[in-house]
């Protein structure tokens, strides 16, 4: 059986209508060469919600029979090609839907390719993305992310410059000419159709050997088995009152052990303490709790509970106490009071790097998601 399975990773709500056009373009684009294929989105992902990550499927079969046969599972347990249309989602997928964090090449077959839109090169990527224990390539499509809101669809040719590369990294799936085809039937433009071939001639693959990346194991939990299911239906709270550090002053809500909820971040806060007052405005404005009450008071955001929504720094009245930065800057979860508790002198230079090269203005996650408008990018197109 030649059964191909394409899944593509993105942003809830701010990226359904790309992945949505990335899905449908390849079956339109194999049905050109007498194949027969199917577009569908993950069902344990409804109801989608901004920023989760979210997944669609491509599924091409040879005929009917064989695409039956393939579509007789819930969803794709391989595919050949996983598309992310976010870079930071290198860092693993949390849906609301699974349980724990999810490598974002799980599903890749071996010597299988995962594309990735990025600013970034592969060499600053791979580190991000969990170990496999099989070789597989990753394939860059040079861009800023694509992000739209709610129902809008920003038509900067992210869809169309990944379509033009899967000929190039699954070329089983469908020729060049089939998908310069489908993108004229479709659009009738041939500046996507240029766009398209400009991005086969131009993305950057590299092999990713099973020794490199992230070493560490995805976080994860047991589920409970079918005879530890409780009678009726039982929605857990978070336990009232929170709980404490343990140490003096300190304090952390309670949060859910089980819904981490960071794999939806694109950008995260940095928090400059030394100009911190103190005012409490970001620890009583996050709407997801985020911020922990520190021994000495000031207020720390959890990096393991905030999805980067930028309302903290919108809130701070401080200039430059809280900037948003994108998440690919980041290796890990620490405490950014830990750290500056630790070394005041380092923090200071730490964070200097992460926010000089941002503009003057206030980003707020809800307007600049991802990266700037102003950071660079090489053109490609
Ligand atoms: S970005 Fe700030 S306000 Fe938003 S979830 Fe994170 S800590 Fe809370
Ligand atoms: S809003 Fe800004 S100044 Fe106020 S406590 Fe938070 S980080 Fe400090």
């Amino acid at each position: 059986m030649s059964t191909i399975a394409v899944e593509v990773i993105y942003r809830g709500i701010f990226q359904k209508t790309l992945a949505k056009h990335i899905t449908r373009g390849i079956v339109l684009a194999a049905r050109k060469e007498g194949k027969v294929g199917v577009a569908f989105g993950r069902y344990g992902d409804s109801p989608e919600r901004n920023g989760i990550p979210a997944k669609q499927f491509a599924i091409v079969a040879e005929d009917d029979d064989e695409l039956q046969i393939s579509m007789a599972q819930y969803e794709p347990t391989q595919v050949d090609v996983t598309i992310a249309v976010d870079d930071t989602l290198c860092k693993g997928v949390e849906s609301w839907a699974w349980y724990g964090l999810q490598p974002v090449n799980k599903l890749l077959k071996e010597n299988g390719t995962l594309v990735v839109t990025s600013i970034h090169n592969p060499e600053d990527l791979i580190p991000h993305i969990h170990r496999k224990e099989v070789p597989y390539n990753i394939a860059l499509v040079k861009g800023k992310t694509s992000f739209a809101g709610l129902w809008v669809y920003k038509d900067d040719h992210t869809d169309v410059r990944i379509l033009g590369v899967l000929p190039r990294v699954a070329p089983q799936l469908f020729s060049s000419s089939s998908i310069e085809q489908m993108i004229r039937d479709e659009w009738n433009d041939d500046l996507k159709v240029a766009s398209a071939e400009r991005s086969f001639e131009k993305v950057q693959i590299r092999k990713v050997k099973p020794d490199e990346g992230n070493s560490e194991t995805p976080y994860s939990f047991t589920m409970p088995g079918w005879k530890d299911m409780e009678e009726g239906l039982v929605v857990r709270a978070v336990p009232n009152g929170g709980q404490y550090e343990g140490h003096d002053g300190g304090y952390r809500p309670g949060r859910s052990p089980y819904f981490k909820k960071f794999a939806t971040r694109t950008m995260r806060p940095v928090i400059d303490f030394t100009t911190c007052t103190k005012c409490t405005l970001c620890w009583l404005q996050c709407p997801d709790s985020c911020f922990d009450v520190t021994p000495d008071g000031y207020y720390e955001a959890n990096m393991e509970a905030c999805c980067g929504c930028g309302v903290c720094e919108a809130v701070c009245p401080v200039d430059k106490c809280v900037t948003m930065v994108n998440e690919s800057e980041f290796a890990d979860n620490a405490s950014q009071w830990e750290m500056w508790r630790a070394d005041k002198e380092s923090y200071a230079g730490w964070l200097k790097g992460k926010i000089e090269s941002r503009p003057e203005e206030r980003s707020h996650g809800f307007h600049h998601r991802g990266q700037y408008e102003s950071e660079k990018v090489e053109q490609t197109d």
